[in-house]
């Protein structure tokens, strides 16, 4: 049985009509960009994350940039984020002038390691960007602890976690800035590009507004350099569609990732790390390790991602499941401190060996909500075999 990694043909159908009638209306309308229906998807969107103020953008990366912006963020700055994430982390971080510096991350739940952030604060840090990576919250409890004893402003890169929580918080409302991002494969996808920046600080939420529209205020004047990080009409519109099927979505991801946790689990060579032990090295001995979720926080299972160690092997398990017309992703093969647009901004002998580690083991499995029980059962009789066959 062919199993997509992602297949957004079931969630779109469902939602068919809905979308062509919002179409037709934005159609009617005439009016293309920002307007009524980007004001009413940012009061939704200030709503899911617990903020006062949303303000739409062109994309993710583009609501990080304009964060970066809003604080003030340009050359001689520094800003730590982990080098294990999407190339938009950092890149935004590079595009202001600013210096990216990469820190490493926990091999339990991929996210921005503690210490080793801590270690790499100087005086011209100005800003973290926490990324919770995959569905899961980053341990902001200490990022926020760390940004307020040096004085740093925090920026959630919450692109791939909407709606999910930590505590009783929900991302994007915890640093000074949330960002998100409404990419076709985050768990709110949009028909093309689309992002959204949150924050309580009024002053911030208006910086980006006007930055966002090249810094004109009023029309015509300009006492800032923004850009064109204007968001659609139209997505905003779809988006509108599919957001009241956010939770629906997100619960399915949980039931397809439940499932595999307990299954997996059962198969020799397969270890569940203790979440509690974060920050240590997960599982010595074991052929694949599955994803674990911290106490508190519930993950929106944006990717299942699973470790696979042991020379060889994740390459082996990728041609089995190639074979068997299994999709899966490798998020992410390269660490950005090895990047070569980055490498005159960091030290040639910089080592994050658990960011590595991950870039070897990693391996992201279909966890879409409309996964199929035959689907689900094809993937896991497919790791079955593979590790019976070894
Ligand atoms: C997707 C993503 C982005 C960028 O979002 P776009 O909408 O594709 O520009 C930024 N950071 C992370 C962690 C992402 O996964």
């Amino acid at each position: 049985m062919k199993v997509p990694l992602l297949d957004l043909t079931e969630q779109n159908s469902a939602l068919e009509a809905e979308l062509r009638a919002v179409f037709a209306k934005v159609l009617e309308s005439g009016r293309f960009i920002l307007g009524e229906e980007v004001e009413a998807f940012e009061a939704e969107i200030a709503a899911v994350a617990g903020t006062q103020f949303a303000v739409g953008a062109s994309s993710g990366t583009d609501a990080l940039l304009l964060a970066l912006m809003a604080l003030g963020i340009g050359p001689g700055d520094e800003v730590i984020c982990p080098s294990f994430t999407f190339f938009a982390t950092a890149g935004c971080v590079s595009r202001t002038g600013a210096t990216p510096v990469f820190a490493d991350s926990c091999p339990v739940c991929f996210n921005i390691d503690l210490s080793d952030l801590e270690s790499r604060i100087t005086s011209r840090t100005r800003a973290i960007i926490p990324v919770h990576l995959f569905g899961q919250a980053a341990a902001m409890e200490g990022v926020m602890r760390v940004g307020r004893q040096h004085g740093l402003r925090v920026i959630e890169d919450a692109a791939q976690s909407i709606g999910a929580r930590y505590g009783e918080q929900s991302l994007g409302s915890i640093g000074d800035i949330g960002t998100f991002s409404f990419f076709p494969t985050k768990n709110l996808g949009a028909f093309g590009d689309a992002g959204m920046l949150v924050t309580d600080d009024a002053a911030l939420a208006e910086k980006a507004r006007v930055l966002r529209n090249h810094g004109a205020q009023p029309k015509y004047h300009h006492a800032l350099i923004g850009g064109n990080f204007r968001l659609d009409a139209l997505q905003a519109a779809l988006l509108r569609v599919k957001l009241p099927h956010l939770e629906s979505y997100t619960s399915h991801r949980r039931r397809n990732a439940a499932d595999y946790t307990a299954r997996l689990g059962t198969l020799p060579g397969v270890e569940l790390p203790n979440p509690a032990g974060c920050g240590t090295e997960a599982g010595t001995e074991a052929a694949v390790i599955l994803p674990a979720v911290h106490s508190g926080n519930d993950s929106i299972w944006n990717q299942y991602t699973i470790r696979v160690r042991g020379e060889g092997r994740r390459d082996a398990l990728i041609r089995h499941l190639g074979a068997l017309g299994i999709g899966y992703e490798i998020y992410y093969p390269i660490p950005l401190h090895r990047q070569e647009c980055f490498r005159s901004a960091t030290p040639r002998d910089l080592s994050l060996p658990r960011c590595e580690a991950a870039c070897r083991e990693v391996l992201s499995l279909p966890v879409y909500p409309e996964l199929s029980d035959p689907m689900r059962d094809a993937v896991i009789e497919a790791i079955a075999e593979f590790l019976e066959k070894e």
